[in-house]
């Protein structure tokens, strides 16, 4: 079975034991029809459920599958990260657990990267079960970044894509704390490429998002791409210093031609409270900043690792490469 290739499919996994057996069933369904050698990377994200005793019996009956065991719950973002760094692949593939991106993709993923490309990328036709308000607020959020972020990430497009050797030792040197991974992912460059598809709803269990992690999601973006919000507060200050000034003009003339009855009490309070909070919210953008730069700074690894037990089919070829050098 094995050829001179071989992929890894990076699996993050958090509280999924509803899905996983599932998961697994399909996944190995569709690598069974590869003439390709595989490895199945499940990074077991702190799950508190009972899905890493799930992934050593998954282990113990198929050969392909590897188990990365972080110390906690780091996110998504980090786990897939954690994922790439171990994956010895020619090609990495990256896969929810959720069964929302269809395994049987994988083909086809593979095909594009045979012709050459770099990082395929899934894209979805159709969001099923999703609410209009989070298609419109994610439609708005692609449309920003490509405008103040110079960066051109694919809407409809989630985790789900295949990343070839080089495109996955691209992202291993980037050691930032804050990971933007679908921004990365496209910022990389390389020979990028859309493989359509249709997107199901989750299989079982729920979704860790909301719209508050949504939000912070989206500030994250943004922060790590652009400093254009650092700029909105020079711009902020430089309109309301024209309308002092014109409103200062306005009322010297008024008061030369109408005298100067004591009147005005509103229309301070109003100016003193909107410039009061025109600096609370600049200070705030500022802050975004100085937070990130602090948590950078700290140069932290990434994350920790508990247990790595390496998938046995790896194991042998690596044998094999030791023994042949
Ligand atoms: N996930 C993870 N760590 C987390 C949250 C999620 O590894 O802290 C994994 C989860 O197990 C799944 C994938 O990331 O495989 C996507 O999670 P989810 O379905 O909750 O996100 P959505 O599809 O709603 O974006
Ligand atoms: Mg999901």
């Amino acid at each position: 079975m094995q050829t001179e290739y071989m992929i890894s499919i990076v699996v993050p996994v958090y509280n999924e034991m509803e899905v996983l057996p599932e998961f697994h069933a399909r996944i190995s369904g569709v690598l069974d029809q590869l003439s390709l050698g595989a490895e199945v990377i499940y990074v077991n994200d702190g799950s508190d459920d009972d899905s890493l005793s799930l992934l050593n019996e998954i282990y113990e009956q198929d050969a392909r599958v590897a188990i990365l065991d972080l110390s906690r719950n780091f996110g998504k973002e980090i786990a897939m990260t954690a994922g790439l760094h171990k994956a010895q692949g020619e090609a990495v593939i990256v896969i929810d657990a959720d069964l929302q991106d269809p395994p049987e993709l994988i083909p086809q993923l593979i095909d594009e990267w045979q012709k050459g490309y770099d990082v395929i990328y899934a894209k979805r036709a159709r969001r099923e079960g999703e609410s209009a308000f989070k298609k419109l607020t994610a439609h708005l959020f692609y449309r920003l970044m490509r405008s103040i972020g110079q960066i051109k990430i694919p809407e409809d497009t989630g985790d789900y894509r295949l990343l070839s050797r080089r495109a996955v030792d691209a992202l291993n040197t980037l050691s930032e704390q804050h990971r933007f991974m679908k921004g990365l992912f496209t910022w990389i460059g390389y020979r990028q490429k859309a493989v359509i598809y249709e997107r199901d709803p989750r299989h079982a269990g729920e979704s860790k998002w909301n719209y508050w992690h949504l939000w912070n999601f989206a500030i994250e973006g943004i922060t790590s791409y652009s400093s254009a919000p650092l700029k909105l507060a020079s711009y902020l200050g430089l309109l309301t210093a024209l309308g002092a000034f014109s409103y200062g003009i306005f009322i010297i003339i008024r008061t030369m031609l109408y005298g100067d009855p004591v009147q005005g009490y509103p229309s301070m309070i109003v100016i003193i409270l909107f410039l009061g909070g025109v600096q609370l919210m600049s200070i705030g953008v500022l802050g975004e900043y100085v937070g990130r730069i602090f948590t950078e700074t700290k140069r932290r690894p990434l994350y920790f690792i508990n247990k790595f037990s390496l998938a046995r089919t790896t194991q042998k070829k690596n044998d094999a490469g030791q023994a042949a050098e």
